[in-house]
């Protein structure tokens, strides 16, 4: 009986070999191809051991480096974008969101809507989703590699207005202007300054027809006026906002108060919130 000795086929076994594998290597690194150059040895002994073609070895090799690249760009997408919560779509609970189409919103995450630079507006009382929604979409459209953006429509407020004073308008407007998918959060809770109208309405114009934004309200589109505090901006800024637009009406109880009923707690004096009528 005779024993065959294990052996190790990316093992060079000649110093030209041995040679040749420095030389790949050092490529790989010129080139910043450094997780192709980390796999190599795997690469090869699996390319030995599978009897890999010449094209499929480089292949394997270079599908490495891009899973890596891929990986790397699209955390860097998801830590630009600055989601507030880890709110998934998967994550949210249709049962306890009546009136909302399900098909709908899986039709939204695959982010068609942003090559139309179709609006998403999201109207309902405090604690029904609409942030977690805006959320998922967001996360959704960066996973689809688009560029996204989330922030409050109060931040965008107090951005501008700094922006304005430290002589950085134009720079700021191009900040909001660049992301394919622009979440402004929470339009009407926080009474904005005289000049947010009109820092809105800019950021809103120079978006219309080319990138989307999803918008969340606590306050019916009829109310916009008071909200901006200018019924003429109000107007124009929903007619841009409204005329390529899906708008989903968010109705029913607070899921913040559903979890503390659920575990028969009191909801605080502070969560109890009065419920705004939607005009
Ligand atoms: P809103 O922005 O409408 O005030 P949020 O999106 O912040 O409400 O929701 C409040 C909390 O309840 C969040 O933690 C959110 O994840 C959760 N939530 C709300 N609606 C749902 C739902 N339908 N399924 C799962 N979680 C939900
Ligand atoms: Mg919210």
């Amino acid at each position: 009986m005779t024993t065959t000795q294990p052996t190790i086929p990316s093992a060079p076994s000649t110093p030209a070999q041995a040679s040749l594998y420095q030389q790949l290597r050092s490529h790989l690194a010129v080139l910043k191809l450094h997780d192709a150059a980390e796999h190599l040895p795997t690469v090869l002994d699996a390319a030995a051991a599978e009897g890999l073609s010449l094209t499929a070895a480089p292949e394997r090799l270079l599908a490495v480096e891009v899973d890596a690249t891929e990986a790397r760009r699209l955390a860097g997408r998801l830590r630009f974008a600055s989601l507030p919560t880890p709110a998934t779509l998967a994550d949210f609970d249709y049962d306890a969101a009546p009136g909302l189409d399900p098909k709908l919103i899986t039709e939204l995450a695959t982010g068609r809507y942003l090559q139309s630079a179709t609006n998403i507006l999201l109207i309902g009382p405090p604690g029904v989703g609409k942030t977690h929604l805006a959320v998922g979409l967001a996360r959704a459209a960066g996973e689809s590699g688009y560029r996204t953006y989330f922030t409050t429509a109060a931040d965008l407020a107090a951005r501008c207005h700094r922006a304005a004073i430290e002589g950085r308008w134009a720079t700021t407007m191009r900040f909001f202007a660049g992301p394919t998918c622009l979440v402004i959060d929470e339009l009407g809770y926080l009474a904005l300054p005289a000049e947010a109208a009109s820092a809105l309405f800019q950021v809103v114009s120079q978006r219309y027809l080319k990138t989307s934004i999803i918008l969340t309200s606590n306050k019916g589109v009829g109310s916009w006026g008071e909200v901006l505090g200018d019924s003429t901006v109000a107007a124009a800024l929903l007619d841009r906002l409204l005329h390529r637009s899906v708008v989903l009406n968010l109705d029913g109880d607070s899921y913040r108060l559903r979890e503390h009923h659920a575990r028969g707690e009191a909801p605080r004096a502070t969560t109890t919130g009065t419920r705004q009528p939607l005009r």
